[in-house]
C-alpha cells in the first residue's frame, strides 16, 4: 500500500531500487512512484551534479578530500517534476544537457569512487528519505544508504540489451553513438561501479531481483508496483 491509499501506516513506504547503467530503474521507478503518489529521487543526478560543479570550479575530480569538501559545502535541491529531473547546485540550475554530457559521463565514476564525497551525499539522501513515502534509485541504496528500506529491488539486464537502450536514449537526445562504443561504455561503467572499494554496485541483502530484459516498460512498472504493494503490506 502507499501513503495515499492506506491509512494504517503513518508514513509511506521507503523503496530502494538499485541496478547497473540503463537497467531501467530510473524511468520505471519514477513512473511507479508517480502512480503510487510517492516521491522519487534518482541519486545518480546528485553524483552528476557534483561532477559538474567540480569541473565548473576547476577542481580535480579524483582528489577525495577536495571532492568531500565540495560535496559537504554545496547545497543541492532536486526538482523532479521535470523529466529528466533538474537539480540546482550552488545556485546553478542543471538540466539534462549539463548532467548527461560525455564529459560528465567520463568523470562521474571517479567522483563516485571517492569516500568523502559519498559520505556527504549519503547524509543528504538519508535526510531526504527520513519522512518516508519515497522511491530512491541508485547503485548503493538498498545496501548502504537505506538498508532498512521497506522494499528493496534490484534491476538487471544483459550488457548487450542495456547498450541497445543507451543507444536509443542517445538517439532521442540527438547524439550519434555506435553500438560497439555503447557496449564498451556500458561494460566499463559496470566494472568501475561494481569493483570500487566503497559502496560497490551489488545485489543488496534481501533485495528482489527483477530481470528487465524481456519485459516492456508497462510490465516493468506493473512488476515494481506489485512488489511495493506486497512489501509495504508485509511491513505495516
Ligand atoms: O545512474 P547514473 O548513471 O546517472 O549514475 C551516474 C554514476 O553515479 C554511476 O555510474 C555511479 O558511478 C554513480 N552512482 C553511485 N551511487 C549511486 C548513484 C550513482 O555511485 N547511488
Amino acid at each position: 500500500m502507499n501513503a495515499g491509499r492506506n491509512t494504517s501506516v503513518s508514513r509511506g513506504p521507503v523503496v530502494a531500487i538499485d541496478g547497473p547503467v540503463a537497467s531501467g530503474k530510473t524511468s520505471v521507478g519514477r513512473e511507479a512512484a508517480t502512480r503510487l503518489g510517492l516521491r522519487f529521487l534518482d541519486t545518480g543526478i546528485m553524483y552528476r551534479a557534483l561532477t559538474w560543479l567540480a569541473l565548473h570550479c576547476g577542481q580535480r575530480v579524483d582528489d577525495d578530500e577536495v571532492m568531500g569538501r565540495l560535496a559537504e559545502s554545496c547545497s543541492m535541491s532536486v526538482a523532479d517534476a521535470e523529466r529528466p529531473a533538474i537539480i540546482i547546485v550552488d545556485g546553478h540550475t542543471l538540466g539534462a544537457d549539463d548532467l548527461t554530457s560525455e564529459e560528465i559521463d567520463r568523470n562521474v565514476s571517479a567522483v563516485a569512487a571517492g569516500s568523502a564525497a559519498r559520505r556527504a551525499l549519503l547524509m543528504q539522501q538519508r535526510a531526504i528519505a527520513a519522512d518516508g513515502g519515497i522511491v530512491m534509485v541508485g547503485r548503493d541504496i538498498g545496501s548502504v544508504v537505506l538498508p532498512d528500506a521497506d522494499v528493496k529491488l534490484y534491476f538487471e539486464a544483459s550488457p548487450e540489451e542495456r547498450a541497445r537502450r543507451r543507444l536509443q536514449q542517445q538517439k532521442e537526445a540527438g547524439s550519434v553513438l555506435e553500438y560497439q562504443q555503447a557496449l564498451a561504455d556500458t561494460n566499463l561503467r559496470d566494472r568501475l561501479d561494481s569493483q570500487r572499494a566503497d559502496s560497490p554496485l551489488t545485489v543488496p541483502n534481501g533485495a528482489i531481483v527483477i530481470n528487465t530484459e524481456r519485459l516492456d516498460f508497462a510490465q516493468c512498472v506493473a512488476a515494481v508496483i506489485s512488489r511495493i504493494d506486497a512489501g509495504s503490506d508485509a511491513h505495516s
